[in-house]
């Protein structure tokens, strides 16, 4: 098959996943984004990613995994667990799902395939505080291969955000021209709250605690 320089974005409409949008606008001719549900917290999230990637002027495909949440329980898609906000000591914490990125970078690989397109593009980030094991530059390698010898394809996954602090996302993110976007229009928040978010949450805490040191390290 032949392959126009063009991506696939893997978008949930977070900080993370938006700095990658813009990443790959900026590398690759034609993008596309893929944003999975997995029956977490809010369906506001999907019209999150959709006007960020409308805006953009990208393709927007909407997945439905919701089968992930019916796999084994974790606090993003069973409500009636109460949400770690600190990780614990010997395991990880209960927004752990697992499994998903395995089965995110293979949905995303196989539609990828159908659109002609040999390059995905995903925010994890080995540097991201909870450790999950699926987030590890390690398990990408890994997945990349397994995704080739599955399909006998060449796709390259790309993973700017890999070796990021959340206030090098920032910086990014600023860097790209888009601050003023992914700190205005995201959605990372766990209590489904755009922009800063409900600012006690985890997920806000580490995108906080993040944007207070690069904002401190530019006005130096
Ligand atoms: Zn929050």
């Amino acid at each position: 098959m032949k392959y126009n320089q063009s991506a696939l974005v893997l978008h949930s409409g977070g900080q993370d996943s938006t700095t990658c949008l813009f990443w790959a606008l900026k590398h690759f001719e034609q993008v596309r984004t893929l944003c999975i549900t997995y029956g977490q917290r809010h369906a506001l999230e999907v019209e999150v990613a959709k006007k960020i990637a409308e805006n953009a002027g990208v393709a927007f495909q909407l997945l439905d995994a919701n089968l992930i949440s019916k796999l084994a329980d974790n606090s993003l898609t069973n409500h009636t667990i109460a949400m770690d906000s600190d990780k614990p000591a010997d395991s990880y914490p209960n927004t752990f799902v697992p499994g998903r990125n395995l089965l995110f970078l293979t949905f995303a690989a196989v539609i990828a395939r159908s659109h002609g397109i040999r390059n995905i593009v995903t925010g994890v980030s080995q540097a991201d505080y909870s450790g999950y094991p699926d987030c590890r530059d390690t398990f990408i390698r890994s997945a990349n291969t397994t995704l080739n010898l599955a399909m006998d394809e060449q796709f390259i996954i790309h993973t700017p955000l890999m070796w990021l602090s959340k206030a090098d996302t920032w910086a990014l993110a600023d860097e790209l021209g888009v601050f003023d976007l992914v700190r205005n229009q995201t959605l990372t928040c766990y209590n489904g709250i755009v922009a800063d978010g409900c600012g006690h949450c985890p997920a806000c805490k580490l995108r906080k605690t993040g944007l207070d040191e690069y904002l401190r390290s530019k006005a130096k």
